[in-house]
């Protein structure tokens, strides 16, 4: 019965009607339609007095405070854009702590005092709104304090516009907190942090005597996911459930020719990723490269790099864009860290940076030996990473990565930095205080075809094994998950990078406006800092078992379970850190750690769940009737007197048998464990389900294929 949907599915997917030459768009040019949905500079400047758009610009482009009396004229010409642009709502856009992004819809339509219907829309509106937030994940916050929760504009995000079928809405990026002040959501601890990092830059800076300017955080977030046809989809609980496949056994053919990757992109999928596209310009979200992945089925999305929050706010809605975009195409697309066993997953790679002025402080120049300034901003992250590693690792859990990091495909869970040879052995002669030739300079590369430009060796030569590789002029965190926001990795990192920008100025700010003591007292601490932090660095393969032990012996944490990874925020160092720069109170962060404890388990015991009711009444019913067809067969054999063939009957029936037992065991086994997988039984949950798995996995290749309920990876990841 649900094999015949299987094969329906399949049928479905065979009569797909081809899709039309020309692309579905209306032909306009991106210009025409880029960053329209978005109130920017523009639609500020077009629809504010002078005096007004002046005043927002300069909260935006300089963080300067918003005068209350301008929030009304605000709030009146975004009602007035919005209106224009069709929409008839508004609401504030969040981030609580689901991991999700939430909104409450109001109408702009209201009645007046005589009764009569208006549009309307005030600053008070505009500022902040009052959901209750009783019902989102607050660790504990909601017993020690009122229900009631506040979104409060972030006027530093612009105002934007999602569209639907019937019309649009106007969407206000908002912080979120409780009553009491304290951060319910991922933007406040992150905005916090954005601002002692930018603090902490602009005194390092001073200290070199360079005028004042403004110091912005850059992120370029790179999106992995996958895509599979919603037939597909809609017959697999554990993907509508979980977001991954429970059960499932490799096909033949996966990852191992490596012919996806970069390959020509199918025509389906090209006209998925141009909607995706549009709509992302529409937003102004710079949408930049978008290529086939490793694993079949396996897509990227990359974006030109942003100012931090924006970066973060535009990675979010990136995300729904897809998920709403596929499900357009016939498609699901699917963010889970893993969604397949045994082919590649997914991660988001975390480009970081920072500017001041005009000036990429991560940029090394032809000499990063005459370049003091790119110095010490390297020593003062390689210290952050190495003091603070184990709370850049936290942020990182998920029950999706879990699956994903150390799998020979992502970094392992050892934090630590590749610099490539040049830098590298630029430290070692800052350490040593003594300058000389470059053993490893930059090289021409040897093509051999008179005809090729004359390529340079890219000398920050990709290591792309390494969690947090310095990449040319910026570095790259590569162990975040897919379905992450990137808010969490962020904020732990511009908070070490800060604490640890100050202890350097602490240093040099008493030498400042003498220059040779400031020189010597310089080499004198990036040499002492290189000594004590450089054993985070590590430029081998991170995915070898050999660093794992070389990690341990330099006393590098290795935090391999989700579990592990979340004590981080109980060490009172990681404490002090984030207190000291007012990124989370104590409170605040119990709480967190309080979330991502029960989200992490919660998780765990629903995957079990839906792996034993798949098995209880998706497989066992097919196992017990193939059983018993088997078993009905043998004993006909036997009974008309037959010898040839008993004996290949009865093997096959014994090898069902065993595995019909063993299945039944199994699913016993996770129902012993009743309502309760908490943090002390989790770690044995995880290995029953994987149990079952192998049980079902063994199952699928010896049952009838027009049998098996559920879609296989032969389809799912090459059908579309
Ligand atoms: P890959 O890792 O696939 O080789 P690219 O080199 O194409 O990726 O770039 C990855 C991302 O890094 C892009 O989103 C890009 O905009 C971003 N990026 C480039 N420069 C910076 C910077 N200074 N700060 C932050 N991100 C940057
Ligand atoms: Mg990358």
């Amino acid at each position: 019965m649900s094999a015949n949907h299987r094969k329906r599915a399949l049928e479905a997917l065979a009569r797909r009607v081809a899709l039309p030459d020309a692309a579905a768009t209306n032909g306009s040019a991106p210009l025409d339609y880029y960053g329209k949905d978005v109130f920017n500079a523009a639609a500020i400047r077009q629809y504010l007095s002078s005096g007004a758009a002046e005043k927002l610009l300069a909260t935006i482009q300089n963080g300067a405070r918003l005068d209350p009396d301008v929030a009304g004229d605000v709030a009146h010409a975004m009602k007035d854009w919005a209106v224009s642009r069709g929409a008839t709502h508004f609401t504030h856009w969040f981030q609580p702590m689901t991991g999700n992004t939430a909104e409450k819809h109001d109408a702009f339509l209201d009645l007046d005092e005589k009764g009569e219907a208006i549009l309307t829309f005030s600053g008070k509106n505009l500022v902040k709104s009052e959901p209750d937030a009783s019902s989102f994940p607050s660790g504990g916050l909601r017993c020690t304090f009122e229900a009631r929760g506040y979104t409060a504009w972030d006027p530093t995000s612009p105002a934007f516009i999602k569209r639907n079928p019937r019309g649009a809405t106007l969407c206000i990026p908002s912080i979120f907190c409780s009553h009491t002040g304290e951060t319910l959501d991922r933007k406040i601890p992150l905005l916090r942090s954005i601002q002692a990092l930018k603090r902490s830059i602009k005194r390092f800076m001073t200290c070199f005597g360079e005028p004042e300017a403004r110091a912005t955080i850059t992120l370029g977030a790179e999106q992995e996911y996958f895509l599979v046809d919603r037939e597909f989809y809609l017959q697999r609980p554990d993907l509508v459930q979980t977001g991954r496949t429970l059960f499932g056994s490799a096909p033949a053919k996966h990852q191992q020719l490596e012919d996806h990757y970069f390959g020509a992109v199918k025509p389906r999928v090209l006209n998925f990723m141009a909607e995706v596209e549009e709509e992302l310009w529409r937003l102004g979200i710079p949408a930049k490269t978008r290529h086939n992945e490793v694993a079949p089925a396996q897509f990227e999305l990359a974006p030109t790099f942003e100012e931090l929050n924006l970066a973060v706010d535009h990675n979010m809605l990136t995300m729904d864009i897809l998920r709403r975009v596929a499900k357009k195409n016939g498609l699901v697309c699917l963010l889970h860290e893993k969604p397949f066993a045994g082919v590649n997953g997914s991660g988001k790679h975390n480009n970081w940076s920072a500017t001041y002025g005009s000036r990429n402080l991560l940029n090394p120049g032809d000499d990063p030996r005459r370049n003091p300034i790119f110095l010490g901003f390297l020593t003062a992250i390689i210290r952050a990473v190495d003091l603070h590693g184990d709370l850049l690792r936290c942020s990182t859990v998920t029950v999706g990565n879990d699956w994903r990091l150390g799998a020979n495909e992502a970094p392992p869970a050892i934090v630590s930095i590749y610099l490539g040879d040049r830098l590298t052995e630029t430290l070692e002669q800052v350490e040593r205080g003594v300058f000389e030739e470059y053993r490893t300079g930059v090289k021409p590369l040897k093509i051999g075809l008179a005809t090729s430009p004359r390529l340079e060796k890219d000398d920050s030569d990709r290591n792309r094994t390494s969690p947090f590789a310095f990449t040319g002029n910026k570095f790259e965190f590569r162990a975040c998950g897919s379905s992450q926001s990137c808010a969490p990795f962020n904020t732990y990192l511009n908070a070490s990078v800060a604490e640890s920008l100050d202890y350097i100025s602490e240093r040099l700010e008493p030498f400042a406006g003498d220059s040779e003591k400031f020189d010597g007292e310089l080499q004198k601490l990036l040499g002492e800092l290189i000594k004590t932090h450089k054993r985070v660095i590590y430029n081998g393969n991170n995915y070898s078992e050999t660093w794992v032990k070389e990690a341990e012996r330099r006393g590098l944490p290795h935090l391999k379970t989700s579990l592990q990874a979340l004590r981080p925020f109980l060490d009172a160092k990681n404490h002090q850190l984030l207190e000291k720069y007012g990124v989370f109170s104590a409170i605040e962060l119990e709480s967190r750690y309080e979330i991502f404890t029960e989200e992490y388990v919660s998780k765990i015991q629903i995957e079990g769940e839906v792996a034993r009711d798949m098995a209880q009444n998706m497989i066992l019913p097919v196992v017990l009737s193939e059983y018993g067809k088997l078993a009905q067969s043998l004993q006909a054999a036997k009974n008309a007197g037959l010898t040839a063939g008993i004996a290949g009957l009865k093997r096959s029936t014994e090898t069902l048998g065993a595995l019909l037992d063993e299945l039944q065991e199994r699913v016993a086994d996770l129902a012993a464990f009743g309502a309760v997988v908490d943090v002390e039984n989790c770690e044995r949950y995880i290995e029953a389900t994987k149990a079952l798995r192998s049980t079902v996995d063994a199952l699928e290749l010896v049952v009838d294929d027009d049998k098996w309920p559920l879609p296989k990876y032969r389809e799912m990841l090459f059908v579309y």
